[in-house]
């Protein structure tokens, strides 16, 4: 940057998955790097709160194993994975509970998958059938086998669109994957692009859902602790980026080599002028504790008239999330908390889990603005970290709204920085 020497650090503005990915990597490059990190710990939308006995994630996550950047950087020994069963119970229009699984991890279930018969749940649930079904089969061998490159050039469409392209019936898509997606993508109306549907199964199937012992902030706190003593520096917030680098709320500033501004899309384009607005999805999480657990399975349950987007009894999944032994259920609705809206959710809830709710205490409500990037068509999976003005950007904005994309955008970004400063 103008005015700063080639001694001054690399200043990475913003501690979460995407910041910390890219500080490592200039890290083991060499550089002196200085991460500074508004809030007072490391993550951005992965944290993890304590909260009487409980630990409460910012939202409902799931960490996927199968992620390539998870592969190839986060040691999952130290996360103390703890596995959802495969697949998902679907709570049906008429009140009974079916279970869609993938049949290769689960042989048991095959059967009551394709015949409907159904599970212990509140009452039958009408399947989908083994036509029905058997339409999904060629679109998931392909997104199993496909290289990601492949699927990354693949037509656009909306996800909507490409279930139809492929012939999936409505009963399928209504009954199951619209449910089941409005989850991921934070959306219900299947908009978001068809890559992305296409990577984003090919994940599902490829790996595994866990949780970390510890909670979701274990994964970016474990990037944190691959970093060198004192390079994130907490609770210092960026207000503005100067020709020299940075400037601090109360006027002070700091030299940078270069800037990296790794922070969500609102705080980057408030840093960086000209970078284009992006839409975001917004979703509130509640967190419930009750003295028995409502469902004795770690796995997911959805609601077919997508009443709430998912819940799951977080402690049947990982024990660790409660310290007194009670049940931790978490229920993620799309849009924001509202006087009344609480309520509402527990009478759903008495509902999907056959069981009075009355009684559950509200531990928690977490409402996260700007979740994800609204990855409508079209949507580029991978920016470049470069702009006009000099800075470099990255984030989940830049690549896809994921773990995976926010590490990937770090990674691009780190290595396109390197190769400006080599550059004669
Ligand atoms: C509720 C929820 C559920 C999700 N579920 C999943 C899931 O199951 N699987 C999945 O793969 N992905 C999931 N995601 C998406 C994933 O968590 C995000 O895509 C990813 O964490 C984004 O990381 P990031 O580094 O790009 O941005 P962020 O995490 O937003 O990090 C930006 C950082 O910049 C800091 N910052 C902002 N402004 C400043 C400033 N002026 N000065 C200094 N620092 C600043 C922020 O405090 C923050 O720490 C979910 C997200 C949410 C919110």
């Amino acid at each position: 940057m103008n005015g700063a020497d080639a001694q001054s650090p690399v200043i990475v503005v913003g501690a979460g998955l995407a910041g910390l990915t890219c500080a490592l990597d200039l890290v083991r490059a060499g550089l002196p790097v200085r991460v500074l990190e508004a809030a007072d710990e490391v993550g951005g939308r992965v944290r993890t709160d304590r909260r009487d006995g409980f630990l409460l994630d910012r939202g409902f996550q799931v960490f996927n194993t199968s992620y390539p950047q998870v592969k190839r950087r986060i040691e999952l020994a130290r996360l103390r994975l703890r596995p959802f069963t495969p697949g998902v119970l679907i709570h049906t229009a008429e009140g009974g509970r079916l279970r869609f699984t993938d049949p290769t991890r689960r042989p048991s279930d095959a059967l009551a998958l394709l015949t409907g018969k159904q599970d212990r749940g509140p009452g039958p649930g009408q399947g989908p059938g083994p036509l029905a079904l058997a339409a999904l089969g060629p679109l998931c061998a392909l997104d199993l086998l496909a290289p990601p490159r492949l699927l990354k050039r693949l037509p656009e469409l909306t996800t909507r669109e490409e279930l139809a392209r492929w012939r999936v019936p409505d009963r399928v898509v209504d009954g199951f994957l619209r449910p089941f997606l409005a989850g991921v993508f934070l959306e219900d109306d299947l908009d978001t692009s068809s890559r992305m549907f296409h990577l984003t199964w090919r994940s599902m199937l490829r790996g595994t859902l866990t949780l970390p012992a510890d909670g979701m902030g274990a994964v970016p706190r474990q990037l944190a602790e691959d970093l060198p003593p004192g390079c994130v520096e907490r609770a210092s917030p960026v207000a503005a980026l100067s020709a020299a680098g940075v400037t601090f709320a109360d006027g002070s500033a700091a030299d940078a080599r270069a800037v990296v501004v790794a922070t969500d899309a609102a705080a980057a384009r408030s840093l960086v002028p000209g970078l284009p607005a992006v839409a975001t999805r917004t979703v509130t999480t509640y967190h419930h504790a009750a003295t028995r657990s409502p469902l004795r399975e770690p796995t997911l349950l959805l609601d077919a008239r997508r009443r709430i987007l998912n819940t799951c009894v977080l402690t049947e999944v990982a024990p660790t999330y409660s310290a007194d032994g009670r049940a931790l259920i978490s229920t993620s609705v799309l849009g924001t908390d509202a006087p009344g809206r609480e309520a509402a959710l527990r009478e759903v809830l008495a509902e999907l889990y056959a069981t009075g709710t009355r009684d559950w205490e509200r531990v928690g409500t977490t409402t996260v603005a700007g979740a994800l990037p609204a990855m409508v068509p079209p949507w580029l999976l991978s920016r470049t970290g470069r702009t006009a003005s000099g800075v470099y950007v990255c984030g989940d904005h830049r690549a896809t709204g994921s773990v995976q994309g926010a590490m990937a955008s770090g990674t691009r970004t780190a290595r396109e920085l390197l190769a400006d400063l080599r550059r004669p």
